[in-house]
């Protein structure tokens, strides 16, 4: 096993692999660093907020952080309320709460396992991995390990092509919607908002800011113009059995032919929701099936309606934003934002391509892209997987889907080899296995990266 493990991150991924690793007896102590860049670490990007408007988008009874508890997360809110059920789904600020108290404990009683663990309240800056162990830069700091994880999340998003450096600087174009989120004021001004992109990310802000701007109205554009498939409000009975779809989709990994049997098999099911579903244990190995170039054509003309099939909005989130649509202060448009500036009056044109051809101008005092995860390490100011591509000590993925990296999270080294003693969980594991974001996928990666930390043989595989 390895005795010196680091891990990089400061969100759900990395607080629940902590938390797998502590909790386990070894036959020899585990000396953890843990560079959770901030001082409260465990709730990262979608945990953070504070607001009671941003529910789970999954149920209670499926957001437990380990494998072996599935149930931990809805036992932890019935303690708090025991009204709430198994398919409610809750503030995202209760799981923050609820991960954030289960990795503290972890740490506290890490010394009853006999381990020890260093929480760094820091950024890990640089990563350079060899035969001899890693070595990780920070602030002013040189530490080393003899393996490390990265559990980083996706990369901070940059500003769509088009957009004039003017705009940014002007404050009025938001590239990233969270830290927005989180400390925009209340304003009565009757601001016109557009939102660019329609997934999960666009309806939390325009919830969040339709509340705090109440005279505000929003334009949600996307090139379909349709928003995220609700919930059924009670959990649909678990689908039939899919194997024969499956089978047949393993037969002719082609990605046309895979829509074409999708579209006859939800026309026969009760509820496409089931079929999308039942599908969800298999998507991981469907994908490793895929080659390259099947995998682009999907990202290319299939990938926007399985994300919308498949992040769906709560029920209630999604009466709230019928609401806002019928009180007119929410239309949603179809086309492609072209390009940004910023006029002379101060507020932003957008020039946007129409759905039919041609293209028209409008102007917004506000303009929010969420236009979904940036998982490309090839072109990012993120500082340490900017260093690790440049070095040329890990490869991206050819797609822009993150690290290429074997399933089980091995990274691949420049020449693409696997390295022994690097290894990846969260969403830049795209690339290998697709659905590798939400808290089922996270903590099975956790559980199987702490399993092979923990193996005897891991350190003999290291050292040749
Ligand atoms: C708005 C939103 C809502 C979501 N809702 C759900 C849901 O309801 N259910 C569900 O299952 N999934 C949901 N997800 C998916 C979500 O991505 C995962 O559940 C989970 O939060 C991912 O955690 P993570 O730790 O991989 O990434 P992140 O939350 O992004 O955390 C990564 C952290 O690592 C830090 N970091 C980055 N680089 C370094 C470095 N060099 N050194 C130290 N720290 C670093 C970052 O600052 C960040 O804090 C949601 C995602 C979003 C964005």
């Amino acid at each position: 096993m390895f005795h010196k493990v680091a891990i990089i991150g400061g969100g759900a991924a990395a607080a629940t692999l902590v938390s797998e690793l502590l909790e386990r007896r070894t036959p020899r102590p585990l000396h953890l660093n843990w560079y959770a860049g901030a001082v409260s670490a465990g709730r990262g990007v979608a945990y953070g907020t504070p607001s009671e408007r941003h529910l789970l988008n999954v149920r209670a009874a499926s957001m437990g952080m380990f494998v072996s508890k599935p149930g931990g997360f809805l036992e932890y809110a019935q303690a708090l309320n025991p009204a709430v059920k198994g398919s409610d789904f809750l503030p995202r600020r209760l799981y923050g709460d609820f991960l954030q108290s289960r990795v503290e404990q972890a740490v506290k009683n890490a010394g009853s396992f006999g381990h020890d663990v260093n929480v760094i309240p820091f950024m890990a800056e640089s990563l350079v991995p060899s035969s001899e162990g890693v070595t990780i830069g920070y602030g002013d700091e040189v530490a080393h390990a003899e393996a490390a994880v990265l559990a980083i999340g996706s990369l901070p998003p940059r500003p769509l092509p088009g957009v004039e450096d003017a705009a940014i600087a002007s404050g009025r174009y938001v590239t990233d919607p969270w830290p927005y989120l989180v400390s925009a004021p209340v304003d009565e001004r009757p601001l016109r908002v557009l939102v660019i992109g329609l997934g999960l990310t666009a309806v939390d802000v325009v919830l969040e800011l339709s509340a705090r701007w109440p005279n505000a109205t929003f334009t949600a554009l996307s090139r379909h113009g349709k928003l995220p498939e609700p919930h059924l409000a009670s959990a649909s009975a678990p689908g039939g059995d899919d194997a024969d779809l499956v089978e047949s989709m393993r037969d002719d990994p082609n990605v046309r032919v895979w829509m074409r049997a999708l579209r006859d098999a939800a026309s026969q099911a009760e509820d496409w929701r089931t079929l999308v579903d039942g599908l969800r244990p298999h998507t991981q190995s469907l994908w490793a099936d895929l080659p390259v170039a099947e995998r682009a054509r999907f990202l290319r003309h299939a990938r926007w309606a399985w994300e919308r099939a498949r992040h769906r909005m709560p029920p209630q989130v999604a009466a709230s934003i019928a609401a806002l649509e019928r009180a007119g202060r929410l239309a949603r448009g179809r086309g492609r934002m072209r390009g940004v500036s910023l006029s002379h009056e101060g507020a932003l044109d957008v020039r946007r391509g129409l759905a039919g051809g041609g293209e028209a101008v409008e102007s917004y005092d506000v303009v929010i892209q969420t236009v979904g995860l940036n998982t490309d390490t090839l072109r990012t100011e993120h500082r340490l997987v900017r260093q690790l591509v440049i070095d040329g000590l890990v490869k991206p993925d050819p797609l822009g889907l993150g690290f290429a990296a074997l399933p089980d999270g091995h990274l691949l080294d420049g020449n693409g080899r696997a390295r022994s003693n690097l290894f990846a969980i969260g969403s830049l594991l795209r690339g290998a296995l697709w659905e590798s974001t939400a808290i089922p996928e996270i903590r099975k990666q956790a559980q199987s990266v702490a399993n092979m930390l923990m193996a005897e043989s891991a350190e003999r595989a290291h050292s040749r």
